[in-house]
């Protein structure tokens, strides 16, 4: 992997270092190339028109749609494309037709987006909402889920990858015990893509969400993969339908019908262009080049006496990092970071208040991660700073 080449194609990179990818990844320059041509050359509303830029805009984000799907496995599943993972999963929370009594199973380790659905349809509908709590270095332990499963289940709602610990969850186990139990199993991979090889096949889910804006695609672009499609989708209105009368409407088969209303045309584009610039460097290499990131961070963050790692020796894991130094706030080591060095890292809960109370740290955590771009020299002078700043704390 060329990591100066790499590197180049991100501007953003000469300005600061940049260790905040699980929030949102920045942005290559094919990829703001393919938005720009579109503004430049073919903006049109895609999906109606018969004039000729109408008919390049569609057809290339037709071909994001088909791109996109291959890229993670998509086969006979259809993918539409949405806001963000956070809308994705409104979508099958709102799809699936819940009733009282019905329970749907989740963590404690999930993201809000993951909770606050489950606990509406709680709230709404009456629905029970079992949340398995993670081991203390914030894994997923998958015999607590398949207990949860056994006792009965309609969905199974988790996250494949931590965004505070970066555990990998064990999702194969689960998702034979959701197939035996006759659960659905929606997968979280806002934090899988693109740092594990994604193959839908063989993680067995029946829905998968993910947020374009983390994987090199531009802000304001996520994607639900469904195995079977959702009846009922999130939105209606225009484009999402055959036919309509006076008297009531018939939805769109295909993607259509859960993309009602103008997409963002130049976003979706510019995913297309970014899962052509992952696959030009290959998943695998962004793999073993995060790995070895992740292994120089942890073992630099281990030598740091002050500091706490939570989860610093997961087996499964990707690159992100939750860390706190001695007593000070991670909001404080956040600005420390940002202030002295233009390192940009997180902190706080992390979208993640249940797993912060359950853990005992209020004030959450300093979260560094990972991102392809990012080099060796990036992890160093991150440590340099670190160790420094734990030194005044
Ligand atoms: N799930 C996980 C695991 C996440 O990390 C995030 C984003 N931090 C989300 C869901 C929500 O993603 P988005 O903000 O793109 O909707």
């Amino acid at each position: 992997m060329d990591i100066k080449s790499i590197r180049s194609d991100f501007p953003l990179l000469q300005e600061c270092i940049y260790l905040d990818s699980a929030a949102t990844s920045l942005s290559p320059m094919p990829v703001l190339n393919a938005m720009l041509e579109f503004e430049l050359h073919y903006r049109a509303n895609v999906g109606r028109g018969i004039h000729r830029l109408s008919q390049v805009a569609s057809q290339k984000y037709w071909d994001a749609h088909r791109r996109v799907s291959r890229f993670i496995g998509g086969g006979e599943g259809l993918i539409a494309f949405t806001k963000n993972t956070t809308e994705a999963i409104q979508a099958v929370a709102t799809g699936i037709p819940f009733s009282k009594g019905d329970t749907v199973v989740s963590s404690l380790l999930e993201h809000h987006s993951n909770l606050l659905p489950w606990m509406r349809l709680k709230e709404q509908a009456g629905i029970t909402l079992t949340l398995v709590p993670p081991t203390p270095d914030g894994n997923l332990d998958p015999d607590r889920v398949i207990e949860a499963v056994r006792e009965g289940a309609k969905l199974v709602a988790l996250t494949w990858v931590s965004n505070v610990t970066g555990a990998v969850t064990p999702v194969r186990e689960i998702s034979q015990a959701c197939r035996k139990h006759g659960a659905l199993f929606l997968l979280d991979g806002a934090q899988a893509v693109p740092h594990l090889a994604v193959d839908l096949a063989s993680t067995g889910c029946d829905f998968f969400c993910f947020s374009g804006h983390k994987m090199l695609g531009p802000t304001g672009t996520g994607v639900l993969w469904m195995k079977e499609p959702l009846s009922e989708p999130l939105l209606v209105g225009g484009g999402a339908v055959e036919t309509v009368t006076s008297e009531g409407y018939v939805l769109a088969g295909g993607y259509e019908r859960y993309e009602a209303g103008t997409p963002n045309v130049s976003g979706f584009i510019g995913l297309g262009r970014a899962v052509e610039y992952i696959e030009s460097i290959g998943v695998r290499s962004i793999m073993e080049h995060e790995a070895a990131l992740t292994g120089q961070l942890l073992d630099g963050l281990r030598d740091i006496p002050a500091v706490q790692v939570l989860g610093a020796d997961l087996a499964d894991r990707t690159g992100v990092v939750s860390f706190n130094v001695g007593a000070l706030k991670p909001h404080d080591v956040a600005f420390l970071l940002s202030d002295e060095a233009d390192i940009m890292v997180r902190s706080g809960h992390h979208c993640c208040g249940p797993l912060m109370n359950y853990l005992g740290l209020p004030g959450g955590t300093v979260r560094a991660s990972i991102g392809c771009y990012n080099s060796s020299e990036d992890v160093d002078a991150f440590l340099d700073t670190v160790n420094r700043i734990s030194k005044v704390s």
